[in-house]
């Protein structure tokens, strides 16, 4: 098998398995409990909390463990909303996010507050201007993503917390597919709240965090007994806990290093493809982007049908986001760019990681011309006369 959707989620890596051996074995006493074993078990959850902190450079007492990014992404929205309903009703996100900021948002309109979707360049990011626009005397929070997990493409965070820090308003921000990629200071970027998920970077699922900064003091979304220090209530998934610290330890020694041969595979990919495939447009920004994506519109053939057919041939890739495949809708990230609905519709999304190697692209090369002229053959839309 050839993997290459990455961004959809990653094996977990060798050693955070051991690392988590013992908490599904021995292992299994309730860190609130007061024997040792016990001790021992919230010992490890604290280790694993600054590992974490470590890879966002803040305080331990700032990470939040979460079951998710999705947790997380819903608790600092929904939490945010209801704390600061006295003060305004007005949230402003992006029309590209992940769809659990986006859903999470589309509830809270049931509930009456107003959101703002940013549009986006061509390119996909976010304008500062439109931004600075949308904002009222309402707005109580501005949600945008670091990179998006379809097209790889990076906000400018800092200079978006830079507009907020003047007006007050708080900036969470989806970093579920830079968290483990780049390098991260929570301080740099400027942000208040950000969301992580453990199985994007090598670690289990049903695991992730949320920072909250210091002196921001978000209620809770889960309530019940007084774990993570009364802010998020559930008997602690603990060896789900050690090994998203164990992957954030990896993350942090080895992601310069990754970075670059990543980058250096994901580049040559994008170059056979285009010396090989007539007709493709490559989406994203060229250079604000994530080093381990390529998203690419084919024209006059289906997404879907190119991922069967890549399928068949071993190859795991995407069209999109794994969330929204099984709908017929092209991705609300490339209609956003401003694709035709046509165009959009043959997307492809390959996204790479620290398993991939150049075979793996070649692969690629070697069957995705024949899989597209195959196809166009049997396209009704594709100008046979060229
Ligand atoms: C995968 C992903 C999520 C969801 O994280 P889970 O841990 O799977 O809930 C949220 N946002 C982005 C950008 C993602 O890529």
């Amino acid at each position: 098998m050839i993997y290459l959707d990455y961004n959809a989620t990653t094996p977990c890596d060798r050693r955070v398995l051991e690392a988590m051996e013992p908490f599904l074995k021995e292992r299994f006493e309730n860190p609130s409990s007061l024997y040792r074993g016990s001790r021992e078990n919230k010992k490890a959850i604290e280790q694993a909390r600054q590992q974490v902190a470590r890879l966002l450079s803040c305080a331990p007492e700032e990470i939040f463990f979460t079951s998710g990014g999705t947790e997380a992404d819903n608790w600092a929205i929904k939490s945010t909303a209801w704390a600061l309903r006295e003060k305004g009703n007005h949230i402003i996100t992006s029309s590209i996010e992940h769809h659990a900021v986006l859903n999470t948002c589309a509830f809270l309109v049931k509930q009456g507050f107003r959101i703002t979707y940013l549009p986006v360049s061509a390119e996909g990011i976010v304008d500062l201007e439109v931004l600075k626009k949308a904002i009222s005397r309402e707005t109580i929070l501005v949600t945008i993503m670091h990179a998006n997990n379809e097209i790889g493409t990076i906000q400018p965070l800092t200079e978006i917390a830079g507009l907020l820090k003047e007006k007050g308003i708080l900036f969470h921000t989806d970093a579920v597919q830079t968290a483990g990629k780049l390098p991260l200071s929570v301080k740099e970027l400027g942000v208040d709240m950000l969301s992580l998920s453990g199985h994007k970077f090598y670690g289990p699922k049903g695991v992730g965090a949320l920072y909250v900064r210091k002196g921001w003091r978000l209620p809770p979304l889960l309530h019940g007994g007084e774990q993570e220090h009364g802010r998020r209530a559930g008997t602690e998934n603990v060896a789900g806990i050690v090994g998203l610290g164990e992957a954030a330890r990896l993350a942090k020694e080895e992601m310069a290093e990754e970075a670059v041969r990543v980058r250096a595979l994901r580049d040559k990919l994008e170059e056979k493809i285009r010396q090989s495939v007539p007709e493709v447009i490559f989406n994203g920004h060229r250079e604000k982007r994530l080093y381990n994506t390529a998203n690419l519109c084919v024209k006059y053939v289906e997404g879907e049908s190119m991922l069967l057919h890549l399928d068949f041939e071993g190859i795991c890739a995407s069209s999109g986001s794994a969330c929204t495949s099984g709908s017929l809708e092209p991705s609300h990230v490339l209609l956003a760019l401003g694709l035709p609905h046509e165009v959009a519709h043959g997307s492809l999304r390959f996204s790479l990681g620290k398993y991939s190697t150049e075979s793996d692209v070649e692969a690629v090369a070697a069957v995705l011309p024949e899989i597209v002229a195959k196809l166009r053959a049997m396209s009704p839309l594709w100008p046979k006369e060229r």
